[in-house]
């Protein structure tokens, strides 16, 4: 599994509440290597293994914009709670 690991705030009345940590999780049994995500990923999160499916190298750089995860066509791609 590859991850990257995400740090939100969830905002209550316009004060900083809680913090809450996420991690991006992509299946390689299922990736295709098709490349989307690399493409996608202004962050520059993903690259290519040497099989050409996507891993995460450079975790502290997403932003949690999710659009790795809503267009992967093989639905790879989540964000877990850590
Ligand atoms: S978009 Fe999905 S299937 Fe394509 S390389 Fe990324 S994780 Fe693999
Ligand atoms: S959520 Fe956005 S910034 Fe993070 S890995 Fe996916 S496309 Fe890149």
């Amino acid at each position: 599994m590859c991850y990257s690991i995400l740090r939100h705030f969830l905002c209550v009345g316009g004060k900083e509440m809680t913090k809450v940590a996420y991690k991006i999780v992509i299946n390689q049994d299922w990736c295709k290597a098709c490349g989307i995500c690399i493409a996608l990923c202004a962050s520059k999160v993903f690259a290519a293994n040497d099989q050409g499916k996507a891993m995460v190298v450079n975790e502290e750089a997403c932003n949690n914009c999710k659009s790795c995860i809503l267009h992967c066509p093989d639905f790879c791609i989540e964000e877990k709670e850590l």
